[in-house]
C-alpha cells in the first residue's frame, strides 16, 4: 500500500514537538475476558519496527537520515536541466540565487516518494506584480518534458494578486492552496512537502496518480491533492510515463528580481 496522508500527518506534526511516549493501553482486568471474545492483542502490531530516526535541532534542521541537497556551501548536488552540465545559480552567504540566464537546475540523484524541506525568500526590493513577481518553482518531479514535471509554484503572493491556483503554494494551475501563509519580501519561507510519486504499467499507462502533501510556512496548503497530470502552462493536464525522477528548481523568464534558496534536504520514502 501506498504512503498516505496518515504517514504524511505524524511526519510534519511531530518533527517541532516534543514526542511524548504512547499510552500503554489499560489491561483489562481478567474477569473481563470470557472465551470467544476479541482480545486487545490481537489487534497489536509488533512489526515493523520503524527506524530510529533523529530529528534536527529544530524543525527546519536535516533529519539524521536525510540527504542535504544544499548545505550553504555548493551546488554539488545540482546540474544544469538543459545539458546536466554543473549548475550556474549564484552561490554566496550561504544562499542560492537563482541565475536566469543559465535556466533551471536540478538534483543529480533520482527520487520517487519522499520528504522534502526547502526555505527560499523573495527579494525585498521586488518588483512587478502577478505572475511576474518573484517567480519560480520547485518541481516535485522533473520529467524533461515541455512543461517540466509537477510544478508546486513559488512566488511573492504577499498582496501580490494573480490567479489562485497560480499563487504560492499552488500545485499549478491544478490546487489552489488551502491558505496563504506568505510572508512579506526579504523573509524566508518554508516548503514542507510529501511527495508520492505517480506509478505507471508497462504500456505506459497510469497504475496510480501522484499526490502531494504541502505546508508552507507550516501551514497545511495542500492536503493529500490527487494530480491530474503534470502541471502545464497552457492546457489540460495528463500524465506521460516516466520513473524516478530528479527535482528542479525553476528560472522563471520573469523581469523581477531573483529569488533565493537555502537549507534543502530530502528524506526518501520506502
Ligand atoms: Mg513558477
Amino acid at each position: 500500500m501506498r504512503t498516505k496522508i496518515s504517514t504524511f500527518a505524524v511526519i510534519f506534526l511531530c518533527v517541532c514537538a516534543s514526542v511524548s511516549a504512547q499510552q500503554s493501553a489499560t489491561p483489562q482486568a481478567s474477569g473481563e475476558q470470557t472465551a470467544g471474545k476479541p482480545k486487545p492483542e490481537e489487534t497489536e502490531l509488533w512489526q515493523p519496527v520503524p527506524e530510529v530516526v533523529t530529528s534536527g535541532v529544530d524543525c527546519n534542521a536535516p533529519p539524521s537520515d536525510a540527504i542535504v541537497l544544499f548545505d550553504g556551501k555548493n551546488l554539488d548536488e545540482w546540474v544544469s536541466s538543459k545539458d546536466k552540465s554543473p549548475a550556474q545559480w549564484t552561490v554566496a552567504n550561504g544562499v542560492i540565487t537563482v541565475n536566469k540566464s543559465a535556466g533551471n537546475i536540478e538534483t543529480k540523484r533520482q527520487f520517487r516518494d519522499y520528504q522534502l524541506h526547502i526555505e527560499w525568500r523573495v527579494p525585498a526590493n521586488i518588483t512587478g506584480s502577478g505572475q511576474a513577481r518573484g517567480n519560480s518553482g520547485v518541481f516535485l518531479a522533473a520529467t524533461g518534458t515541455e512543461d517540466g514535471g509537477y510544478e508546486l509554484q513559488v512566488l511573492d503572493s504577499y498582496k501580490n494578486e494573480t490567479y489562485v491556483n497560480g499563487m504560492a503554494g499552488s500545485i499549478y494551475k491544478q490546487a489552489i492552496p488551502l491558505a496563504n501563509a506568505s510572508r512579506k519580501p526579504g523573509e524566508w519561507q518554508t516548503y514542507d512537502v510529501a511527495w508520492t510519486a505517480p506509478m505507471f504499467n508497462s504500456d505506459g499507462s497510469l497504475k496510480s496518480p501522484a499526490y502531494v502533501t504541502a505546508l508552507f510556512n507550516g501551514v497545511l496548503v495542500q492536503n493529500h491533492f490527487e494530480l491530474k497530470g503534470e502541471t502545464r502552462y497552457i492546457g489540460q493536464p495528463y500524465y506521460k510515463s516516466h520513473g524516478p525522477a530528479p527535482i528542479m528548481l525553476q528560472a522563471h523568464g520573469d523581469p523581477s528580481q531573483p529569488i533565493s534558496f537555502r537549507n534543502i534536504w530530502v528524506r526518501e520514502l520506502k
